[in-house]
């Protein structure tokens, strides 16, 4: 059978196994996917040792993404230009990776009647995620996109990088404690959620519509959206869109999104 897995740290919480087992089950597909958890040092070696057993496709999660980057042979242009990889497959004997996170995340914004041309994003955390999506999001009319992050030169070198491939949306850094300004849609891309820490959102930002990358328990983020009136969603819609197109990636066909929206898989 051929098998799959996710490679993270904390790796529990993911609900990939029971997407891809359901999009298999729907194209009549074998296969077996799991949640492997490695220690940040032993990384690279798991990620070796799954395709020297035959292992056909790997997702990476937090907090590996950037270091899956510098493993590959042959990347696609969007995990080129976002220097992080989500997606792992074997080519002619070449490890080779993409980025689906930021497709993932424009379809289930779509999904959830979002619409992106010419709007303004801010995004909290400059991790693998963010960039992952700024060139998507860029792609899909996003005019302007701030980037708020608790380690502010994270944020600048990531506007550094990507600026040049998005000409036609205006990147900026900020420090998550400053985040100031009015934005359309604010996405929650910081892993505070994950490890359940609570995370002030500045009252000198304001938003119509937010957006948390984590996916499960209710976080502070969606709170403070709730709390003030805000229409929000958690990420299972972005989890599910970045999964399809792994999964067109690993075997050339493509489940329907809206078919897997009900958070039951
Ligand atoms: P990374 O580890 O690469 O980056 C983490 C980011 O979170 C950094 O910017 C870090 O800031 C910031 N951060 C961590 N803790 C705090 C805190 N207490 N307060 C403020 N900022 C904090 O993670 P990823 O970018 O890969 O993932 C980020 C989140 O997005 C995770 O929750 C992940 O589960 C989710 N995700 C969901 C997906 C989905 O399909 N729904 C897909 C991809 C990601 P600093 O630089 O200062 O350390």
């Amino acid at each position: 059978m051929k098998k799959f897995a996710v490679v993270g740290n904390p790796i529990a919480h993911s609900r990939s196994p029971e997407l891809h087992h359901a999009f298999a089950e729907r194209f009549g597909i074998q296969l077996q996917y799991e949640k492997i958890l490695a220690e940040e040092q032993h990384f690279a070696e798991v990620v070796r040792a799954f395709f020297a057993q035959g292992g056909v496709g790997l997702n990476i999660t937090v907090p590996f993404k950037e270091q899956a980057f510098t493993l590959c042979q042959k990347v696609s242009e969007r995990g080129k230009i976002a220097q992080a990889i989500n997606t792992l497959y074997m080519q002619n004997g070449e490890l080779c990776g993409d980025n689906t996170d930021g497709q993932g995340l424009v379809e289930a914004l779509f999904a959830q009647g979002c619409d992106l041309d010419g709007k303004t994003v801010l995004i909290l955390g400059a991790g693998g995620a963010t960039r992952g999506v700024i060139y998507p999001l860029a792609q899909a009319g996003v005019r302007h996109i701030s980037i708020a992050n608790r380690t502010l030169s994270r944020a600048e070198q990531l506007v550094r990088d990507i600026q040049p491939f998005v000409p036609l949306t205006t990147l900026q850094a900020m420090a998550l404690a400053e985040s100031v300004g009015q934005f359309d849609v604010v996405i929650n891309a910081t892993s505070a959620s994950l490890s359940g820490e609570t995370m002030p959102l500045s009252e000198k930002v304001k938003f119509d519509f937010a957006y948390e990358m984590a996916y499960g328990k209710e976080s502070s983020f969606l709170q403070q959206a709730m709390q003030r009136g805000i229409p929000c969603a958690d990420g299972y819609s972005m989890l599910v869109g970045q999964a399809i197109e792994a999964f067109v990636i690993w075997h050339g066909v493509r489940p329907t999104l809206l078919d897997f929206l009900d958070n039951k898989a």
